[in-house]
């Protein structure tokens, strides 16, 4: 299996970024975990969008979910897409219509999204074949397994985790401190986990992590790998990577637009 960032920003794009994206190989399968803004546009240059099988939701976040609506514009109007030939584009009998795993809620943000932005409401659901996930569930992709676990965010949020052959990938969605994640991503063999903020929030609910916290959950889960992201270009990476090192116990890596790693075999 194999992850590659698309886009690794926080809620607002890093200069020539994306938000939250990543492409995920294996099991026979090719995945999109999170379509945030910017990640269209950077999934173009790894692979054709029409051959994505899935796309797996982690929240409802706008720097999540915002790159769904031109994707399924892409997979709605194409000409490749059309059934009735075009000049020039013979069109297709079988449509792309990648299948689209999204948390509870996601039908009704889906909607309004499209139809706020001109669309028709169910612009989404048309392009893609939409499974919402209840978190408890195990969804088979191929080769791919998915699973989920709820994590503490101001929306319902839910860490992934991708297994193929033993080999796991687990994504920490976006999350304040918590020992659910650290449970659910035991001995993983890499946790990409969200270093979003510089310090902790002054005050209120958490919903992010420091780098420091990033590692300190990285040594409590056991993680073999430690990748940060969710962090702005703001933020000094080098300073990023130090500061997870320390609690994680050895070097972690800060995910960059582009940086692929391998996962098991
Ligand atoms: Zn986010
Ligand atoms: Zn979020």
């Amino acid at each position: 299996m194999r992850i590659t960032v698309l886009g690794k920003s926080p809620a607002w794009q890093d200069a020539d970024g994306a938000c939250s994206g990543y492409l995920v190989e294996g099991g026979g399968k090719i995945v999109l975990l999170d379509c945030g803004p910017g990640v269209f546009a950077k999934l173009r240059r790894f692979v054709d969008y029409v051959d994505v099988d899935a796309v797996v939701i982690s929240h409802l976040h706008a720097d999540h979910i915002l790159d769904l609506v031109p994707f399924a514009s892409g997979l709605r109007y194409a000409p490749r897409q059309q059934p009735v030939p075009v000049a020039g584009f013979p069109g297709t009998d079988d449509p792309a219509r990648p299948r689209l795993f999204a948390p509870p809620g996601a039908l009704e943000a889906f909607a309004g999204l499209c139809a706020a932005s001109g669309m028709t409401a169910d612009h989404i659901e048309i392009a893609f074949e939409v499974t919402v996930y209840d978190p408890a569930d195990r969804v088979e992709l191929g080769g791919l397994t998915a699973r989920f676990q709820p994590v503490p965010h101001f929306i319902a949020a839910n860490a992934v985790e991708l297994a193929e052959d033993g080999a796991r990938l687990t994504f920490s969605s976006d999350c304040g401190p918590n020992e659910e994640l650290c449970t659910f991503a035991r001995d993983t063999d890499l946790l990409l986990i969200e270093a979003t903020l510089p310090r902790p929030e002054r005050d209120g609910e958490r919903g992010h992590l420091t780098p420091a916290e990033a590692g300190e959950h990285g040594a409590r889960a056991g993680a073999r790998r430690l990748v940060l992201t969710h962090f702005s270009d703001e933020l000094d990476a080098d300073w990023a990577r130090e500061e997870a090192g320390r609690a994680f116990g050895r070097p972690v890596d800060a995910a960059h637009e582009g940086a692929s790693y391998q996962v098991g075999g």
